[in-house]
């Protein structure tokens, strides 16, 4: 069993800030982390090899700096780590970060299993997992919170939904991403993080994997219009009154007077 985990190296989230002006999420200096959803899937993956054997391997698109988000995972245990990185790339969409992903995937080989994160804490998009299933012709399983069973080529996981969960059956190879009510990811050892530093990491340009400049990167198909931060919250109301009940009456009046019930 092979499982190729996928990882973004985010910026700290109380960093992150959207520049209306711009219309870009700015990404400040200094040094990023593992995305956050990104744990959840290299932790899951460790466990399953822990409990079927195999290998784990991680890889990123990202620059130079991306190069310590794939030690952090190192230092976990992962087996290999994977740095797609080239000029051509800045300016990709999701679609075209699908692509590259994909075509590493390719290159790497043999991969039955290919999981990443719900979501990227920056930028947020939530479809990089389903366009690299879509690149690779693979079946997708997305929002994972428990994988039940993983044998015989077919994975059986149950996948969140507004209502509650599904539960899935897929042919491996496939792609999957994770919820965080998957598990609750390890800390590093000491010896771990000492033996991360001297492990090689694979370094691919788009040339090494197939890809040239005329699908991603600043041809990516898609642009972004507008990029604006959140609304703020409106402020809360203190309800007051003489008696717990008179505070639940003025409550339900309020409630039918706004017409929320
Ligand atoms: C028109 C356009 C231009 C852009 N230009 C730039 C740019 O110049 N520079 C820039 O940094 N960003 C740029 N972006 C944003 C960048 O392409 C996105 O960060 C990327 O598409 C991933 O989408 P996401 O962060 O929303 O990931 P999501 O789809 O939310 O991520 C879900 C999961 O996919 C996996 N994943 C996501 N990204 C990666 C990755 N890079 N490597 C490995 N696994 C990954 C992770 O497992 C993650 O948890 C641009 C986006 C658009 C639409």
């Amino acid at each position: 069993m092979h499982i190729v985990v996928l990882i973004k190296q985010v910026p700290e989230i109380a960093l992150i800030k959207v520049n209306e002006a711009a219309n870009e999420v700015e990404t400040p200096q200094g040094p990023g982390v593992v995305n956050p959803f990104d744990e959840y899937a290299v932790e899951e993956a460790l466990r399953l090899k822990e409990r079927i054997g195999g290998t784990v391997s991680v890889v990123t698109v990202g620059d130079s700096k991306a190069e310590s988000a794939l030690r952090e995972c190192l230092a976990l245990g992962v087996d290999n780590a994977y740095l797609i990185n080239d000029d051509i790339f800045v300016g990709s969409d999701s679609q075209a970060i699908g692509r590259i992903l994909a075509a590493a995937i390719t290159k790497i080989g043999d991969v039955d299993m290919v999981i990443g994160g719900k979501q990227a804490v920056d930028s947020d998009s939530s479809q990089v997992p389903a366009a690299v299933a879509a690149h690779l012709d693979q079946p997708q399983v997305l929002f994972v919170k428990k994988f039940d069973s993983v044998e015989n080529g077919a994975v059986v996981a149950h996948r969140t939904t507004e209502d509650g969960y599904d539960v899935v059956e897929t042919a491996l190879p496939a792609v999957f991403s994770v919820v965080k009510e998957i598990n609750e990811p390890r800390l590093p050892s000491l010896k771990g993080k000492m033996a991360a530093k001297k492990k090689q990491i694979t370094a691919w340009t788009g040339a090494d994997i197939g890809i040239d400049a005329s699908a991603v990167g600043t041809n990516s198909r898609s642009t972004t219009t507008k990029v604006a931060p959140p609304p703020p919250r409106p402020q809360g109301e203190f309800i007051e009154g003489d008696s717990p009940e008179a505070i639940v009456d003025a409550l339900f009046q309020k409630l039918r007077d706004d017409q929320v019930i």
